[in-house]
């Protein structure tokens, strides 16, 4: 069998596994099993929230039952929540950590535009996130977010409404957020999209991280040449959307069905 056989072989049967759960929810248990695949979890705290399939509701969302480990949580656990965080459907009676939904249902509440809101807390993330530097412009993969980082200044772990409104003020248009002295936070217009912000996000800063603390000198990299090269990032972003199959996602996708296929359940 050929390469490229063996591709369509995988493609045609994560397809069919498709069928059992809406995609919406595979694709979310994915991101999940992705990020404690990679060790980007934290226990059972944090959250990967994305747009519910429309028969589930009109405005839901999904999220991962409390309690459930990132590397737990399957296609049928996740819970479809109104974005008050009340809950629509909990087929496995988990509830959710309402708590933590506040972040991701701000947000959804501020941009109809985004898809999928996806936050961590890792060791590089909150690092830099403690830093006042944020993302320097040190080599290929932080150019792609080459002031195009908000920041939001820590106020504390309870999130009041007024934290939200200045949390989304904060935000704006921008897709990617430094909660300062707390960690890291994407959005995307598909799950993909939001995870392959968190992913190279996550390596920009654990490259700054080794770089400062190397005891060579950082060769920052020039304002012209860092502005292209994140417009070039945007150019490939664009080129994605739309109803084109994402290459990225597709192939993290049978990454997670290859080493976890009871995602799908
Ligand atoms: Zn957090």
């Amino acid at each position: 069998m050929t390469a490229h056989s063996r591709l369509a072989d995988t493609q045609k049967h994560s397809s069919n596994v498709n069928e059992a759960q809406p995609r919406e929810r595979i694709e979310l248990a994915a991101a999940y099993r992705l990020i404690a695949h990679y060790h980007l979890d934290d226990s059972i705290f944090t959250h990967i929230s994305s747009r519910a399939p429309r028969e589930e509701g009109e405005h839901a969302f999904l999220i991962n039952p409390f309690g459930l480990r990132f590397d737990e949580v399957t296609a049928s656990s996740l819970v479809t929540v109104d974005i008050n965080g009340d809950i629509l459907r909990d087929d496995h009676g988990a509830g959710i950590n309402k708590a933590g939904f506040t972040i991701h249902s701000a947000v959804h509440a501020a941009r109809p535009d985004v898809h999928c809101v996806l936050h961590t807390h890792t060791v590089a993330g909150v690092a830099i996130s403690s830093m006042e530097e944020g993302i320097l412009p040190l080599n290929q993969w932080s150019l792609q977010f080459h002031k195009r980082v908000a920041f939001h200044d820590y106020e504390g772990i309870a999130l009041d409404l007024g934290e939200r409104e200045r949390l989304v003020a904060d935000l704006g248009d921008r897709n990617v957020m430094i909660l300062r002295n707390h960690g890291l936070l994407t959005c995307g217009r598909t799950v993909g999209e939001a995870f392959a912000l968190m992913f190279n996000m996550e390596r920009a800063c654990r490259a700054q991280l080794a770089i400062m603390s190397s005891g060579g000198t950082p060769r920052l990299i020039d304002e012209a040449l860092a502005e292209k090269t994140a417009r070039q990032y945007e150019g490939w972003d664009e080129h994605q959307t739309g109803n084109k199959p994402d290459p990225q996602w597709d192939a993290f996708q049978r990454l997670a069905i290859k080493h976890y296929p009871d995602l799908v359940d």
